[in-house]
């Protein structure tokens, strides 16, 4: 996670042959200098995939940077909509804009001139999952990746990872929780610890829009989801779990972390659990 909070969001993902970043919703320049070290750049992304148009998760001088560096943008019909403007239209004359639609998998394929190594190039299978929240319509995303051997590595081993992203998320419905049950890591939003948020001082309507079902998943709401997913994965729960978008004003890193660990500790799993930061990025997680 190259930065988390309300105050900007970007996660890269990368594989044998792929870099992807969920959201770029710091200036690009910040952008560079937090993938400085991962082997990811502007110059070395495949794709931004974008959760929902809110400041903090996309910044339009970001679009120049992909138009620049020929970095495909995703996002839905409706995103593109309302990110319309001189930003866009270069992404889009340079044609690098796709659009998603929910529930249907997208594949992202790796450019075929990338050298191929152990595994053989195969795309990466995301699929777009509905969040209840107030930027509308706002996404999180279960992502497959699927690592085959290389014909010049027949040796290599065949695997298959799953991951899912979700942050922005006013309250998680059965159908979410089901989708995010079978994965391997699980980057989840941790925002508020209620009591904080009750007591914050912040005005009415904006507690209230945290609370709300279109707000921001809970410390405890985001428990009951990982219980869930814990209960539910077959090969002892999710090997991370990544806490997202921590409030820095009415939650804390113990708080998230307690929350979590209370309900790993109450099952045989083994899940390591690490806090995402707004200001630095955080420990790089490898599968
Ligand atoms: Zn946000
Ligand atoms: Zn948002």
């Amino acid at each position: 996670v190259l930065g988390s909070g309300s105050k900007g969001n970007a996660t890269l993902v990368t594989t044998p042959h792929l870099h992807l970043l969920i959201d770029a919703g710091l200036p690009p320049d910040e952008l560079e200098r937090r993938m400085d070290g991962t082997g990811a750049s502007w110059k070395s992304l495949d794709a931004i995939l974008l959760t929902h148009t809110h400041s903090d998760h996309v910044r339009k001088k970001c679009l120049a940077y992909c138009a620049a560096n020929d970095v495909q943008f995703i996002c839905h019909k409706r995103h593109a909509h309302s990110l319309s403007g001189r930003y866009l239209t270069k992404v889009e004359e340079a044609g690098l804009l796709r659009t998603y639609v929910e529930d249907e998998v997208i594949e992202l394929k790796p450019a075929a001139a990338t050298p191929k190594g152990a595994y053989a190039h195969t795309p990466l299978r995301i699929r777009p999952v509905a969040l209840p929240h107030d930027a509308d319509p706002t996404f999180g995303f279960h992502i497959d990746v699927h690592l085959k051997p290389s014909e010049e590595h027949p040796q290599s081993d065949e695997r298959r990872l799953r991951l899912a992203y979700v942050a922005d998320c006013g309250t998680a419905n059965d159908a979410l929780m089901k989708t995010l049950s079978d994965v391997d890591l699980l980057a989840l939003e941790f925002n508020h610890d209620e009591e904080m948020e009750l007591n914050s001082g912040r005005p009415d309507f904006l507690i209230e829009r945290v609370l709300s079902d279109e707000g921001h998943l809970s410390n405890a709401q985001a428990a009951e989801v990982l219980s869930h997913v814990l209960k539910h994965n077959g090969n002892g729960g999710p090997k991370f779990l990544i806490q997202l978008h921590l409030s820095e004003e009415c939650n804390t890193e113990r708080l998230a972390y307690s929350a979590a660990q209370d309900v790993v500790k109450a099952t045989s799993a083994q899940t390591k659990i690490f806090s995402s930061r707004q200001h630095q990025r955080g420990t790089i997680h490898v599968l």
